[in-house]
């Protein structure tokens, strides 16, 4: 039998039909209902002259209308392109373009993002609006509710058959196309569902935007498991802690900048209903004193996942193993604020230049490579960068890690960020857990800046909590108390906001451009 992610759905509608599996301000819909809107979803495309590997773009934050868009788009074979909502119209362009997008569904509130390109695409042939009617535009409601409620078509489908194409952060450079397969998308989500542990008791509110790869796989595991799923449009702390509140959630994944600004509001106010949160997940390495605050305030488990777009996306878990629950709190953040150890289905490897392993110290730094069975088919439409990223079946991460004598591993930074000065590496991210430990600071990113005489040097970029003040000396004799001399920032720049991807991410590359500028 092919693994095809439709299946999902389908087990869904047979054996929870009844269960709402979309709770939304806009709508309450049950499984079956969201079944019979797929396959409207498929007969619409094939209507359209969609068919098996076509394109069908997706710009949309997370909505019921996304949601029914991974099964009614995968169902026919048809490839699903999620864009990024927070994009720039010259970066739709390019996406809209290399993919050769055949369709786009935008919602109403971002039609404006993109609608002076429209006309300069060739190969998009319809552009369908949800939510409010838009003049000159088909609006999806009506158009949907012309075709039939039973799919019309089986198309041959093979388990290598592409379901999606995912533009990547971006966070280093120019985004790259992802192309996942059924299988890819498939084995992750039975491997994701087993480690956290999902279940029709669930109630999933959809943080991560669905339309990067992190907010991507879980349509899929809880989908399958029959979770029912609240939809949230904009990742606004209080509106977070609403919906947890109003719709009973048991589960969040959100990245750690958003974590920190939900612990933010909630500190703020006085609140205590989120007792019902099981779980909270988020990638990142954040430092042990978050992960303390995440459990001990808010009452969360906190587990940390690591992955990237070209493996579906997830690598490894962090959870600390039966043998660590004994330990002190205190440890035991220290474990999960390491990046853990490989899913089932995976194998990672961290190893030197030369490619070996790097011995289990706890110190040594080396590249995660991993191996696994939900990699990427490959780089859509660049050969080069496919075969410079995986090599004899392995996949390199271009991020750094050590591993400890049990195996956990954690990340130190990206190749990229890695600041070498006077010969020396230093962890960005090491320098911003002490950061993160002054009380004064909301967000901190330290990045390599040019160095007369030691090549670079660290510089902390800040974002302090409202109403507090530092000066770049204080900031400095704090992180002298804390940090080997040569690891600690050289020069303080304080900023209202950093800049951030669609997922949250600090687009250090930005914040790097200014100082180099000069250098290049
Ligand atoms: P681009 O590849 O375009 O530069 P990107 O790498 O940010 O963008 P994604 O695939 O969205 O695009 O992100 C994957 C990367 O995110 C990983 O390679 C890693 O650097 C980082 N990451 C993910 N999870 C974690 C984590 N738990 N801890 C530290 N870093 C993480
Ligand atoms: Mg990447």
């Amino acid at each position: 039998v092919p693994l095809l992610v439709s299946d999902f759905l389908e087990r869904a509608v047979k054996l929870y039909g009844d269960k709402p599996a979309i709770l939304d301000d806009t709508c309450i819909r049950t499984y079956s209902e969201v079944g019979e809107r797929a396959n409207q979803l498929s007969n619409g495309l094939a209507s359209l002259g969609v068919t098996k590997g076509d394109k069908v773009a997706y710009l949309a934050p997370n909505t019921p209308e996304m949601l029914e868009g991974f099964y009614g788009v995968a169902q026919i074979g048809a490839v699903m392109t999620p864009l990024n909502t927070r994009l720039k119209p010259f970066d739709y362009q390019f996406i809209l373009e290399h993919s050769e997008s055949k369709v786009l569904f935008v919602d109403y509130t971002l039609l404006r993002q993109v609608e002076e390109i429209l006309p300069h695409l060739p190969d998009l042939q319809h552009v369908i609006v949800h939510g409010e009617r838009e003049v000159g535009y088909e609006p999806y409601e009506e158009w949907l509710q012309q075709f039939p409620r039973e799919c019309m078509m089986e198309p041959e489908l093979d388990e290598q058959d592409i379901a999606s194409l995912l533009y990547t952060s971006g966070t280093t450079g120019d985004p790259k196309g992802v192309l996942l397969s059924h299988r890819s998308n498939y084995l992750h989500a039975l491997s994701a569902m087993h480690h956290l542990r999902v279940s029709d008791q669930d109630v999933l509110l959809h943080v991560l935007p669905m339309f990067h790869v992190n907010g991507w796989g879980s349509p899929y595991y809880y989908t399958a498991n029959g979770a029912s799923q609240v939809m949230l449009r904009q990742t606004d702390p209080d509106l977070i802690l609403d919906k947890i509140e109003q719709y009973g959630v048991t589960v969040v994944h959100m990245a750690p900048t958003v974590l920190n600004m939900v612990l933010e509001a909630f500190e703020r106010k006085e609140r205590t209903i989120t007792q019902q949160v099981r779980v909270v997940i988020a990638g990142s390495a954040p430092p042990p004193a978050f992960v303390r605050r995440v459990e001990e305030e808010l009452g969360w488990t906190f587990i940390q996942v690591y992955g990237m777009t070209e493996i579906s996306p997830l690598i490894t878990i962090s959870e600390p193993r039966s043998v660590d629950i004994l330990k002190s709190n205190e440890e035991r953040y220290v474990l999960k604020a390491k990046t853990g150890y490989d899913l089932i289905g995976t194998r990672v490897k961290v190893v030197d230049e030369l490619g070996e392993e790097v011995p289990c110290d706890g110190n040594t730094v080396g590249e995660i490579i991993t191996r696994t069975n939900h990699v990427m088919e490959g780089y859509y439409k660049n050969k080069e960068a496919t075969q410079s990223t995986i090599q004899h079946g392995w996949l390199h991460t271009g991020d750094m890690a050590t591993v400890d004598e049990k195996g956990y591993i954690e990340i130190v930074d990206r190749k990229k960020d890695v600041i070498i000065s006077g010969g020396e590496n230093i962890s960005s991210i090491e320098v911003e857990g002490v950061l993160y430990d002054h009380p004064a600071i909301l967000e901190a990113a330290v990045i390599a800046v040019p160095h007369e005489k030691w090549g670079e040097s660290p510089h902390a970029v800040i974002v302090l909590r409202s109403g507090e003040a530092l000066t770049e000396m204080e900031l400095i004799t704090f992180c002298r108390e804390r940090l080997a001399h040569f690891k600690v920032p050289k020069g303080i720049t304080f900023m209202n906001e950093l800049p951030k991807t669609a997922s949250g991410k600090i687009q250090k590359v930005l914040l790097r451009k200014s100082f180099w500028q000069d250098h290049e």
